[in-house]
């Protein structure tokens, strides 16, 4: 099927044209007809599968069709999307700006754990779609700065992370407030008896979609992970590079600082690399995906944001540098290779901090990821041996110097879907009020801990350093200043014995 056939307006077809897509997903497909029709919609489907599209497009049509409410009145919200991390309501709110910027339909976000005077304000101004994480809504709804009189569209999303994190009953507070005449769309991956009495009450015969989970694509491509301190991640990435079968690496990190300082590290130690990010202009990107194709850059260093919509063949290995703290981004970042029944390798760096995302990742996963106990830079341990970083970056070189020496990773480079273009660039250009700099918001800070909290009304993870974590004083020194710095001090015994 192609998107034309699903009966979207033109300016929608183009935008979805615009992100490069060409074929809807499969919950596309099943969820975008009766949602079109005004049907409510039960959706068992995760973040990944596209499922942001299969309600936002409906959405956008409808508004668009929908007799616009009279100015006197300003902008009543029409839908409200509820969902439980200030992650994904960004990341909702940067897909209403990408499908609906031809559209003269406008949005906001509102979440936790900011000044809420911008919110405020959006909502004063009024606008059509509103995405909002439940606690910070309540207490603006307390504040009678939201009325939902003109409201049309409701969408829960991720219903059982909202039980997970503790939001069910603030989602049920919400809902008793909306007006009863309304469409609802109903997301959640999984459906647990709390979650199934919640949908009874709520949806009024509902087409019932579902799409396989996204978690299961997991077990295709070979896991690993290493537990490795913050400040030596470096050196860790550095030494595996050393490996020569390593042709083609995605690395991931968390920050757009990040992916800069990974790759001038890299660099440093004569690994090609490039990153890409949203502070990179459109073509900067293009090139750095180009050579990344066609081989004479190795390691490609991307933030989440970035990395979206890249499908490029005969990715080797991906490196998670940086643990996501979205585990379905976990399942997305290593789907990057293995593709096409290609053997793939993820290798994971974990560091103290980083354990909670770790649970977080195994229990959506199902599985623990098999660690390697056996490298020179583990936690806990003293450094390594000046012997074994030598010879990692002996090897590295080596490695490097094949990756540029013209040895073509296997496998042809061709690009899908949509491509690179959907990079946060163009989508934070988008009209509307959504959050500018989408990418670093959702990088920034780590709202999830644990499963918990993941919500920023518990107010820390928003004010962070540069690189969008907690600040660990001395151990957040640049280390792009020294890539190819000595290695840790060494214990061995004193020259003078
Ligand atoms: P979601 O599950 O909504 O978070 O979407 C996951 C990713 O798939 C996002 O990066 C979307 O931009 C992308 N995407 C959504 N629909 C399509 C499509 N029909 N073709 C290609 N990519 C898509």
């Amino acid at each position: 099927m192609i998107f034309d056939e699903l009966k979207l307006a033109e300016p929608l077809l183009r935008a979805v044209k615009a992100e490069g897509y060409t074929t809807p997903t499969p919950i596309q497909v099943q969820a975008i007809p009766p949602a079109l029709a005004g049907r409510d919609v039960l959706g068992c489907a995760q973040t990944g599968t596209g499922k942001t599209a299969a309600f936002a497009l409906p959405i956008l049509q409808r508004l668009s069709e929908g007799r616009p409410p009279p100015p006197a009145h300003g902008r009543p919200i029409r839908a409200l999307i509820l969902t439980p991390t200030r992650e994904l309501a960004s990341q909702i709110v940067e897909s209403f700006q990408a499908y609906g910027r031809f559209t003269s339909l406008t949005w906001a976000v509102i979440f936790g754990g900011v000044g809420q005077n911008a919110q405020e304000q959006a909502l004063r101004r009024g606008v059509d779609v509103l995405v909002a994480t439940p606690g910070r809504l309540l207490d603006l709804m307390s504040q009678k700065l939201v009325s939902y009189k003109a409201l049309e569209v409701f969408v829960l999303d991720e219903a059982d992370r909202m039980l997970d994190m503790g939001f069910i009953h603030d989602v049920k507070r919400v809902i008793a407030a909306l007006p009863a005449k309304r469409q609802t769309l109903f997301f959640s991956a999984t459906m647990p008896p709390e979650i199934q009495a919640l949908s009874k009450g709520i949806l009024k015969d509902p087409a019932k979609v579902e799409v396989v989970p996204q978690s299961t694509t997991a077990e295709t491509v070979e896991q690993k992970l290493y537990f490795v301190e913050r400040e030596q991640k470096r050196h860790l990435l550095v030494h595996l590079l050393g490996d020569a079968n390593i042709r083609r690496a995605l690395v991931f990190t968390r920050t757009k600082h990040g992916a800069n300082r990974v790759t001038k590290q890299l660099e440093a130690a004569r690994i090609s690399a490039e990153a890409i990010h949203g502070n990179k202009s459109q073509n900067a990107r293009e090139r750095a995906l180009d050579s990344f194709k066609e081989g004479s850059c190795r390691v490609l260093v991307a933030t989440d944001i970035a990395a979206r919509g890249i499908d490029i063949e005969g990715i080797t290995h991906v490196i998670n540098f940086d643990l996501p703290n979205i585990p379905e981004s976990y399942v997305h970042r290593i789907g990057r290779t293995g593709r096409a029944g290609a053997a793939g390798t993820a290798l994971s760096f974990c560091d103290t901090e980083e354990r909670a995302y770790l649970k977080d990742i195994e229990r959506t996963i199902r599985r623990h990821v098999p660690v390697v106990g056996d490298h020179p830079f583990r936690s806990g341990q003293t450094a390594p041996s000046a012997t074994s970083l030598g010879e990692a970056q002996a090897q590295s070189e080596q490695g490097g110097q094949r990756s540029h020496g013209g040895q073509r990773p296997q496998g042809g480079q061709r690009r899908q879907g949509g491509g690179q273009r959907s990079g946060e660039g163009r989508r934070n250009g988008g009209q509307g009020q959504g959050p500018r700099g989408g990418g670093q918001r959702r990088g920034g800070g780590r709202g999830r801990s644990g499963g918990q909290g993941g919500e920023a009304r518990q107010s820390q993870g928003q004010h962070r350093g540069s690189d969008g974590r907690p600040s660990k004083g001395a151990a957040s020194a640049p280390a792009a200043a020294a890539p190819r710095s000595a290695p840790p001090p060494v214990r061995t015994a004193p020259k003078w014995l």
